[in-house]
């Protein structure tokens, strides 16, 4: 069996949950020394800006040259500066045992580090919709796998539902075929109101149609970003339409505001002319 593949410093700080324990094989202690010691820099959200940032490792002392200088039996805390302003601070504490790292503490959260990207989306969910999105990225944050995906796939399916109301109206809708269809089958009827890459992937969605009690905490935190993505690029979508709509009623009101204008100074100039 191969060894899995070790997280990334942005990964383990960052979307790795709290507590999972990692086991880093001796030929991935250069992997492990970055965990702790590189300066490599992190775009994440900073919660001082309010916006991405770019941070760096604050680290007071010397740094180990050795890539096993973590090994043992130890807690090792990291803090990550941001680079606009080096009073905003990312804390993490790990606990580690030989190889086996676990992090077992951080600020800010992994809910608030992991919901700022899609805030934007409040404008195109509805407010139930919105919570719920926000709370299954927190759970799956958590390493709660069952419970974050039943939410995610109740919105998943709202989107869906919607596509599928503006679809029915189309002229030759087979309504049997989609009544009767699984997710996928469902998805691929649906081609033309859904982003093509949720058309063309729609195998993936096969995860949607089957039961909770089927499905294992893990099968789920692995469907877990597919599906995150899906809705994504549904809400991709529906932003973009909505800045279309926004820009054309701009448009529309300042020709209008052209032409009465327009309209005005051709009427004060109906007087007497002067040839
Ligand atoms: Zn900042």
């Amino acid at each position: 069996m191969t060894a899995p593949i070790p997280p990334t410093k942005k990964e383990f700080c960052t979307a790795f949950p709290l507590y999972e324990e990692f086991t880093f094989a001796e030929e991935d202690d250069e992997a492990g020394w970055n965990i702790f010691f590189s300066r490599e820099p992190i775009d994440t959200y900073c919660p001082g800006c309010n916006a991405h940032s770019i941070f760096h490792l604050h680290i007071t002392g010397d740094i180990p040259r050795d890539h096993d200088a973590w090994v043992g039996s130890r807690r090792l805390a990291v803090v990550l500066k941001c680079s606009r302003d080096a009073a905003h601070k990312l804390f993490f504490l790990f606990n580690i045992e030989d190889r086996t790292v676990q992090k077992i503490g951080q600020y800010p959260s992994l809910a608030d580090l992991n919901t700022y990207d899609v805030r934007q989306y409040s404008a195109v969910l509805c407010k139930e919709d919105f919570r719920e999105f926000t709370k299954a990225i927190g759970l799956a944050a958590h390493g709660v796998g069952v419970g974050s995906f039943v939410y995610l796939r109740r919105i998943f399916e709202n989107l869906v539902d919607a596509a599928y109301l503006i679809a029915k109206t189309d002229s030759g809708w087979d309504d049997d075929a989609y009544q009767n269809g699984r997710m996928a089958e469902r998805i691929q009827l649906l081609e033309g109101h859904l982003p093509e890459f949720l058309v063309e992937n729609r195998s993936m969605y096969k995860i949607l149609s089957q039961g909770i009690h089927e499905l294992t905490e893990n099968e789920c935190l692995a469907a877990f970003p597919v599906v995150k993505m899906g809705i994504e690029l549904v809400l991709d979508e529906k932003l973009a339409a909505a800045a279309k709509r926004q820009k054309l009623e701009q448009a529309k009101k300042a020709i209008h505001g052209l032409v009465s204008k327009a309209g005005t100074e051709a009427r004060s100039s109906t007087g007497p002319l002067d040839c």
